[in-house]
């Protein structure tokens, strides 16, 4: 940049998103940028909910061995969905490693409210052929059911690869998950007890909610991720925030109140949680990397627009309330059989679904239990930890929204006739975040939207795909 001054640039939100946009502009080679991160929590929000379990409280592992971190929530990545994410942990030389899952998946009694016994046992990558058999289940029940998920299965795979949603016309928004499903007449069946539970254990969203997404989210992910690999950070995402905020400049508790484009500048008002003073400094850049009922509170042009995309919000809970667990004990010894001695145990994740929602648990050790948006009760007095998480849906409305305030193609044609459309950059604002992408709303979304601000600004993005 010469003799020039640097730009300055304010991120909000230390998030993913926050954080690897900061990492990018922070990096720049040409060293243009001097960025500041907000974050209204007394710690950076990127690990701020994960939990670690203390020496010796867990009964498998009471040997002395050093303090476990808990990722909450999970963040696993799918080979073939975050690509960018997995090109990114390779450069920044973050290991992770593909566990293998197990999941039952059982119902909740409407009259009782107690799980039953486990009606189907998946395995990650169906990595069990055949699939165990349930406790209960004679051998012709449980090959007739196995023929039906089988072919099922093998029509919404072929479905997903062959049958596109139909897309948005000037008079109807894209197809919905619903709509799809019902055109491409899957066994309501299959949709209920199968399908909807295990991706909503993904989407964590009520069963109707995930049937309000666009089709082209699910057909999408479910191709992508065909008989993929998934993983998780060796060592929890902790690792990954330590490597890009080293050297930042982050402001933590400064919950940001408002963003306005005043002249050349952007001007940001935070309060100062430790005394609750508010404040304010112009920059150059900013870059809201926060939710969007977050962006429509604190940012006028934006606060019609992006009121209308639905968050929805829940709890991961840490807990040992073993009795939230169905009974599968049969299968777990089923499990120690088939796997190689030396081999790891598979790690169970529980879907445990009722007529409208699904909860998942994954049994983190013998005494160790991690539910995510709990739908039965939790024995308070067992609960180790507890974090509300916010989750940003998907509908056709609110993609016709994201697409177009993302849509490259556009960017600089911002006043159409009457009609005004935000774009991303307008006023020198900038939006990152797992919901700023086509696509469903996981952490692959934070990566390419933190990248797309980045190359608009003329920052080269060392992990960037040679197309
Ligand atoms: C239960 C659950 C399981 C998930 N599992 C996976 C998974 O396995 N794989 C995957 O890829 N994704 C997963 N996700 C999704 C993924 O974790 C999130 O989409 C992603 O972390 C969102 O990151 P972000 O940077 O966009 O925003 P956030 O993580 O929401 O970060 C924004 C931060 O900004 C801060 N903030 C908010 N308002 C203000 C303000 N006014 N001023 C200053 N700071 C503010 C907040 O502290 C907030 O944490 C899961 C999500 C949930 C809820």
């Amino acid at each position: 940049m010469g003799g020039q001054s640097k730009k300055s640039v304010a991120v909000i939100g230390s998030g993913m998103a926050g954080l690897v946009s900061a990492y990018l502009l922070q990096n720049d080679r040409q060293q243009r940028f001097t960025v500041e991160v907000f974050e209204m929590q007394d710690q950076l929000s990127l690990d701020s909910a994960s939990y670690t379990v203390p020496p010796g409280s867990d009964d498998d592992d009471n040997d002395g061995s050093p303090p476990c971190r808990i990722d909450i929530p999970m963040r696993a990545l799918d080979n073939g969905f975050h690509n960018n994410l997995k090109r990114m942990y390779d450069y920044l030389d973050i290991k992770y490693s593909s566990p293998k899952f197990i999941y039952p998946l059982s119902s909740i009694s409407t009259d009782r409210g107690n799980k039953k016994s486990p009606y189907y046992i998946h395995s990650s990558s169906n990595h069990m052929v055949p699939p165990l058999r349930p406790e209960g289940r004679g051998y012709v029940t449980w090959i007739l059911q196995m023929v039906f998920l089988a072919v099922c299965y093998f029509w919404f795979t072929t479905c997903c690869f062959l049958v596109r949603p139909k897309p948005a016309t000037k008079s109807r928004e894209d197809e919905s998950f619903r709509q799809y499903l019902a055109r491409i007449r899957l066994p309501r069946r299959f949709i209920k007890d199968y399908l909807l539970p295990l991706m909503s254990s993904i989407t964590t969203c009520p069963h109707d909610a995930l049937l309000e997404f666009p089709a082209i989210d699910c057909t999408e992910y479910a191709r992508r991720t065909y008989r993929q690999p998934h993983y998780t950070v060796d060592g929890g995402v902790q690792n990954v925030q330590t490597r890009i905020t080293n050297g930042q400049t982050v402001r933590l508790g400064a919950t940001v109140t408002a963003v306005e484009t005043i002249g050349a500048k952007v001007r940001v008002t935070w309060t100062d949680e430790s005394n609750k003073d508010s404040r304010s400094n112009d920059f150059d850049h900013v870059i809201m990397a926060v939710t969007p009922n977050v962006i429509s509170a604190i940012y006028k042009p934006l606060q019609d627009t992006l009121g209308s995309i639905p968050v929805t919000s829940g709890e991961s809970v840490v807990h040992r309330d073993l009795s939230t667990i169905p009974n599968c004990d049969r299968a777990l010894r089923k499990i120690a059989q088939r796997s190689q001695p030396s081999a790891k145990q598979p790690q169970l994740l529980h879907i445990c679904s009722n007529d409208s929602s699904t909860e998942s648990t994954h049994t983190y050790s013998s005494s160790i239990l991690v539910t995510n948006f709990p739908i039965t009760p939790i024995d308070p007095s067992k609960v180790l930890h507890r974090a509300r998480l916010a989750r940003v849906l998907r509908t056709p409305g609110s993609r016709k929204i994201v697409n177009r305030i993302f849509d490259a193609d556009h960017v600089g044609a911002s006043k159409k006739d009457d009609e005004w459309v935000w774009r991303n950059g307008d006023g020198n604002v900038w939006l990152a975040g797992a919901w700023c992408w086509d696509g469903m709303v996981l952490l692959e979304g934070c990566v390419v939207s933190a990248m797309r601000v980045a190359t608009s600004l003329g920052v080269d993005v060392p992990w960037m795909a040679e197309e």
